[in-house]
């Protein structure tokens, strides 16, 4: 199965979307993680997309398309994969159906995982890095052993990354609900929307989802109908 996840940064997305490509046998193909390999690796793409995620906003469109298409082609995604971070734009998924159409297959379900915004902001207030070893940590969820420094690097103080702190943090809710929320509308529009509450225990945000997405596979619906052209839009 091909399976998108959406919802705004602090949901747990990345998660829940490990979980379910690694019990499932699927790739898990995080467009976060292949763009922080970018940054960290300071190519020409990865400079430029940095300064676009530290200051809270999205990497264009064909950069996104190129990196998802690439990953998405290798053979650890023959079975299935799950996309974390993409689509995030509505020209995006267009791109993902055309992409997936060329190859013959399709989308087989849409997760949409929601929260009230003041708690992702609060979460994510929580999230902590080593700046050594990138290793990340939640002082509430996953807390170093002595609450302040890396367990790896015992004299190195944790920081919170750029885009968590609570400005950017909003900044990017922002940018979430004013870029993503059209994706939403596309996908109900051709019924491939399951919504599924963010908010509640991890294991339980997991089975709700996991739920979700048998519910669409057992409804054996053919290959959505397209929306009509030209609709939505950004
Ligand atoms: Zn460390």
């Amino acid at each position: 199965m091909r399976v998108v996840l959406l919802g705004p940064p602090g949901v747990g997305k990345g998660t829940q979307g490990r979980r379910l490509a690694t019990e499932s046998g699927w790739a898990l193909v995080s467009t976060g993680e292949m763009l922080r390999d970018a940054v960290a690796r300071r190519t020409p793409l990865g400079l430029e997309a940095g300064r676009q995620m530290d200051a809270g906003l999205l990497v264009p469109d064909e950069v996104m398309v190129g990196l998802v298409r690439e990953r998405s082609a290798l053979p650890d995604a023959r079975l299935g994969f799950v996309l974390d971070g993409f689509p995030r734009t509505v020209p995006q998924a267009r791109a993902l159906d055309g992409m997936l159409e060329g190859r013959g297959q399709r989308l087989d379900a849409v997760v949409s995982l929601v929260a009230p915004e003041g708690e992702l902001v609060r979460r994510l207030g929580q999230r902590r890095e080593c700046p050594v070893c990138k290793r990340a940590y939640n002082l509430e969820s996953a807390p170093p052993r002595d609450g302040r420094h890396c367990d790896d690097h015992p004299g190195t103080e944790l920081v919170q990354r750029a885009d968590d702190q609570e400005a950017t943090v909003r900044k990017r809710l922002e940018v979430y609900r004013e870029q993503t929320a059209p994706l939403v509308d596309y996908y109900r529009a051709q019924g491939r929307l399951v919504e599924v509450p963010g908010t509640g225990e991890v294991d339980e945000v997991y089975q709700a989802m996991k739920q979700a997405i048998g519910r669409t596979e057992s409804s054996g619906t053919t290959p959505a109908r397209r929306a009509g052209s030209g609709s939505g839009g950004r």
